[in-house]
């Protein structure tokens, strides 16, 4: 069933957990995620970056997540991730996608309070929820490179002003956190998160999940982190998992790649659902919205 991503977030916030967020590029990525979800009984957020699968356009894509979260049997959210532009966050909401992120990260701040507040009244008008970026999650998931010299972290002094002036149902902060695989010790300033946490309860994301050891999650959790994407560590590791299973076949039939392919991104997710907590909280979401009257 779809839910709002900003639904499950203030839901994994309240019970002290993380809703763990991957890529649906695919129909191997998003079945696969769907299956994990299921058999662990955990809410679950599929994302679709145009940056990413620049080749597919989304009116193809979006109607292939929207379509597997409405048949999953846990509370699924479909999100546009990295929304650039006004135009790309409403051709999303036509699609029928009603949690959107826009990404005006790498602007000064007054414009970035400008744009979001404008995809923020257009998304709330046609009943969707809107995540933005302050500060700057440095790296790319796209060019595997952290040698992004435009990441910054979140400056607390901002936060309280750019959620006032915007409406943002949700906002990914930097602390740290950068997008692909980190080059050396990676520096995860988990105060910077409580300290952001304790004056606001919009739920807070973070992108750039993979990368680190597993025994931290917990921690970035308990400091406020309600919502957390991965996708660099799931995906590099892709290749070589298909290339074990076909073996000597140097011409594997296509479908069983598929097939393969479905069984990793289950797997993958699995992992990352266990990191975080969520397994088992799928009924939690059904719970508050039967409590709260429709939300935003
Ligand atoms: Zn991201």
């Amino acid at each position: 069933m779809i839910h709002k991503l900003s639904a499950l977030q203030r839901s994994a916030r309240s019970h002290g957990h993380a809703i763990p967020h991957v890529l649906g590029g695919n129909l191997e990525m998003t079945l696969g995620a769907i299956r994990a979800a299921e058999a662990l009984d955990s809410p679950l957020a599929l994302g679709w970056a145009p940056e990413v699968f620049a080749g597919i356009p989304m009116e193809f894509a979006l109607p292939l997540l929207l379509s597997a979260a409405e048949r999953a049997a846990v509370p699924v959210a479909v999100q546009l991730e990295h929304g650039k532009s006004y135009e790309q966050v409403a051709r999303a909401v036509k699609l029928g996608v009603d949690s959107v992120m826009f990404d005006g990260s790498d602007l000064p701040f007054e414009e970035n309070v400008a744009k979001t507040r404008e995809i923020v009244k257009l998304a709330h008008a046609l009943d969707a929820c809107v995540e933005a970026e302050l500060g700057s999650v440095g790296g790319s998931a796209v060019r595997g490179s952290t040698a992004d010299p435009t990441g910054y972290e979140t400056d607390p002094e901002l936060v309280l002003d750019f959620i006032g002036r915007t409406g943002v149902d949700s906002l990914a902060i930097s602390f740290g956190n950068v997008h692909g695989p980190y080059s050396g010790e990676p520096r995860i300033d988990l105060e910077l998160v409580a300290r952001i946490a304790a004056i606001t309860e919009v739920p807070l994301v973070m992108h750039g999940g993979s990368g680190l050891p597993d025994a931290i999650y917990p921690a970035i959790v308990a400091a406020g982190i309600s919502n957390v994407h991965f996708y660099s560590g799931i995906a590099r590791h892709a290749w070589e998992e298909l290339e074990q299973k076909v073996g000597d076949d140097r011409y594997p039939p296509y479908h069983e790649l598929v097939a393969h392919g479905v069984e990793f991104f289950e797997r993958k997710t699995r992992h990352v659902i266990g990191l975080l907590g969520s397994a088992g909280r799928a009924a939690d979401v059904s719970r508050r919205r039967a409590q709260h009257a429709p939300e935003v």
